[in-house]
This record gives structure tokens, C-alpha cells and sequence, in this order.
């Protein structure tokens, strides 16, 4: 036996722990674990405990582990996934914690090389590891107990602008981009999504302008709406989302209408700036839509290294929409993807959440395949919102992305946290 697994708060095993409990309980075992010399990892409330018998059994200390894993430490991998997209591709791989997007899996270290290299046209779908010791890979909070609680000024002054989030709107927007037969990034009609998309934005009142992008001897375009502020400190606030599609089961001919992926992103995208289109706000808000994603970032990769380095650093803070309409979990969950630079952001959407939604918020410093990570290796701060448990959504880059799978609650409840922050990080003019 090299670990033990407990998890705390929903195992039969471990009814003994209240759910309440489970925070003090997972500290205490995590406690335990390092005063053993044995590593932890954990993932929400599941802790993966791995070291010599003698150490297991010291942080076990009589209670009882959800399981017992006879697997050697250094075959412990853990996969970030899009999608079931790991999954799907090697089936053989055991899986010994599922949580979506992300897995602790059994793989022999000599072989993990073959599922980390991306080939030059290989849509990087996840990333393997080794089983990252004494870390936490995601983070699990409850919604606030009393949503009503006493409005502070802030939220006071958020709570119209998040209540104009307009659900027609956002459908009528979405079904108009999933009608695309696709908008893979080099098709035409990845073009004239653009091309609408740009229009809808200069009808808000926004500022625009496009971007080229060189994407596998062809190319793409980046779409870039501006809104300058009034009277702050020249920061801007950037919104993004990728509206290319892709399916990568079928070919780049084939029918990718990308409802979840990223047609509710690109959408959410337009639905903030109707929100917020008569907001003054002191910051500069910034809105893109990248092309380029599903080939490996190209599109916000570009817009990063096109920045110099004043504009990197006027950028207070990047959101970033990527799957937000699945609904994937019983109750509705978002995660909130970031890294210690943009940790405050990350802090400030879960507020947000907790204020203005009944989200349960899952927290990750492990970025991992979206456009938020091109900002966060430049240093800027940069989160990804993206639906609990996108892992459990084996649709993605298929032609079954459609709209009869999309959650418009799950979205509108996505994009309230989203615009309550921006309210704040905007400042006022
Ligand atoms: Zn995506």
C-alpha cells in the first residue's frame, strides 16, 4: 500500500464526519500527513495521502481511508483534461479519482513522456503530470448560507447591473453562433461570426478593431471592443472568451456548432457588454474574442506577445470565458481557474459569487489550455470562469455541442458573478 484516499464529506466511510466538519477534519489530516513525512494532495474534499506504510498508518490514526491504493507513489499521475477529452483517448489508463477535469490516474513514469508531447498539430486537450505533492489542486467553497444577507455598499451598487444580464439576449446570441455549420478558425464562417460579432459590439458602443493571427500557413483574426474609462488609473479590465470551434473528431470539414465550447464564452462576452454598455466605469473595459484557441492558443498567445510591456502592465485584471453552460454537477458550479498572480481576482470573483449568485465555487491554481494562460506566463493577472466539472461533458469538439445541451441558468448565473466584479474592478468614473 503506498496511499490512502479519504473523502471527506460524501463518503459513506467517513459518515461519521459531518459535513460541516469536513474543512477542520481534511486540516487535521493534512496536519497529520506532514507530521508523518508523508505527502498529501488534495482535490476538493478528496485527500490523497501517499509515503511509507508506517507513515500511512501514522496520519491515518484510526480512521478509516475511502480507499486503500496499492499502487507505487511514482506511477501517481494527475491529468487536467478538457472535456473527457483523456478519457476518451486512452481508455487503457486506470482512473483512481474522477473529478472531472481533473484525475489522478496509474501510469507507468517511463510511458507518462508519450502523453505530454503535443505533436505540431496536436490539440492539447490535457496535460499529465506527476501527482503533485503537499499541493491543493482545486478547492471546493459552499455557497453563501444566506444569499440575502446584508448588502454592502458595493454589492448594492452592483446588484442592478447584475440583475440587467439579459437571458433573450444571451440565448438569441448563442443560438446564433451554434447555427454557424462551424467556426473552426480558418473557415469562412468563422469569419462572418466575427463579422456579426463586431457588429452587435459597435451597435453597444464600442470601439473596434481586429487582429491577424498566422495559424498553420492560414490564418485567423483576433476581435478586439474598447470602451476607454473616465478619470482612473489608466488600468483596463479585459473580458475574453474564443469564439472558433472545433471537431476533432470528424475533421476541420465537419460540423462543429460549439454551443458549450465557446459559443456560451463569445456569447457571455456580448452579454456583459450589453450589461454594461452604459456603465461609467474609471477603468478602460476591454472585450476579445480570440480565434485560434482549439489549435493551441494562437490567438491569445498573439495578442500577449503583440502587448509591450507598459500595456501589460495597465491590465488590472483578465476574465476569461471558456465553457460556462453545461450544467455538469447537481448543484450549479463554477470553477474559478487562476494562478498566485492573479489570486486576488480570483478571491474577488469567489466574493462576487457568494454575494450576488448560489454558485458553488471551486478554486484552482493550476492553469491548464485556455486564453487565460498566454496572460498569466506574461504576469498578468488572469482567470478562467468555466463550468464545475467540465470534465463530466464528453460532448465538446463533437458535432453534439448543441444548444439542447446548454443550461441558460447555469450561464446567466456565470456571467451575474462576472459582471459584479467588473462593476468593481472597473471602479467608478
Ligand atoms: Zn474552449
Amino acid at each position: 500500500m503506498t496511499a490512502l484516499r479519504f473523502d471527506l464529506g460524501k463518503t459513506p466511510g467517513n459518515d461519521d464526519v459531518p459535513r460541516a466538519a469536513a474543512p477542520d477534519a481534511l486540516r487535521a489530516l493534512t496536519a497529520a500527513a506532514a507530521g508523518a513525512g508523508a505527502a498529501w494532495t488534495r482535490l476538493g474534499d478528496t485527500l490523497l495521502v501517499t509515503g511509507a506504510p508506517a507513515q500511512l498508518e501514522r496520519t491515518a490514526a484510526g480512521r478509516t481511508p475511502a480507499e486503500r491504493i496499492e499502487v507505487p507513489a511514482a506511477r501517481l499521475h494527475l491529468v487536467i483534461q478538457n472535456g473527457r477529452q483523456f478519457q476518451q483517448a486512452h481508455p487503457e489508463v486506470p482512473v483512481l479519482v474522477d473529478r472531472g477535469r481533473f484525475l489522478v490516474v496509474d501510469l507507468d513514469p517511463a510511458e507518462a513522456g508519450r502523453f505530454v508531447e503535443p505533436s505540431e498539430r496536436h490539440v492539447p486537450c490535457f496535460g499529465v503530470r506527476p501527482l503533485p505533492a503537499n499541493t491543493v489542486v482545486f478547492e471546493q467553497r459552499s455557497p453563501a448560507p444566506t444569499p440575502a444577507s446584508a448588502p454592502t455598499q458595493t454589492r448594492a451598487a452592483a446588484e442592478p447591473l447584475v440583475a440587467s444580464v439579459s437571458r433573450d439576449a444571451f440565448a438569441a446570441d448563442l443560438r446564433t453562433l451554434a447555427e454557424f455549420r462551424t467556426r473552426h478558425s480558418t473557415s469562412t464562417e468563422f469569419r462572418t461570426a466575427l463579422d456579426w460579432a463586431e457588429g452587435v459590439l459597435r451597435g453597444l458602443g464600442f470601439a473596434t478593431r481586429t487582429q491577424m493571427v498566422v495559424l498553420h500557413g492560414g490564418s485567423t483574426q483576433n476581435l478586439i471592443a474598447e470602451r476607454p474609462g473616465h478619470g482612473g488609473d489608466g488600468g483596463a479590465v479585459l473580458v475574453t472568451a474564443h469564439l472558433d470551434s472545433i471537431n476533432s473528431r470528424d475533421g476541420a470539414a465537419a460540423p462543429a456548432p460549439g454551443a458549450d465550447d465557446n459559443g456560451s464564452g463569445a456569447a457571455g462576452v456580448l452579454a456583459i457588454a450589453r450589461a454594461l454598455r452604459d456603465h461609467p466605469g474609471a477603468r478602460d473595459l476591454r472585450l476579445i474574442l480570440f480565434g485560434g484557441e482549439e489549435q493551441g492558443l494562437f490567438g491569445s498567445r498573439h495578442y500577449v506577445a503583440e502587448l509591450d510591456h507598459q500595456a501589460r502592465e495597465r491590465i488590472h485584471a483578465v476574465v476569461n470565458m471558456d465553457m460556462i453552460a453545461s450544467r455538469n454537477t447537481p448543484a450549479p458550479t463554477v470553477l474559478l481557474e487562476g494562478a498566485t498572480v492573479s489570486q486576488a481576482v480570483l478571491e474577488e470573483l469567489a466574493a462576487a459569487a457568494q454575494a450576488h449568485t448560489g454558485l458553488t465555487v471551486q478554486t484552482s491554481l493550476m492553469p491548464f489550455n485556455s486564453d487565460h494562460v498566454p496572460f498569466l506566463d506574461a504576469g498578468i493577472p488572469a482567470v478562467l470562469t468555466i463550468e464545475g466539472a467540465d470534465g463530466a461533458n464528453d460532448r465538446i469538439h463533437t458535432a453534439g455541442d448543441t444548444l439542447e445541451h446548454v443550461d441558460h441558468d447555469l450561464a446567466l448565473e456565470i456571467l451575474r458573478m462576472n459582471v459584479a466584479y467588473l462593476v468593481q474592478a472597473l471602479g467608478s468614473a
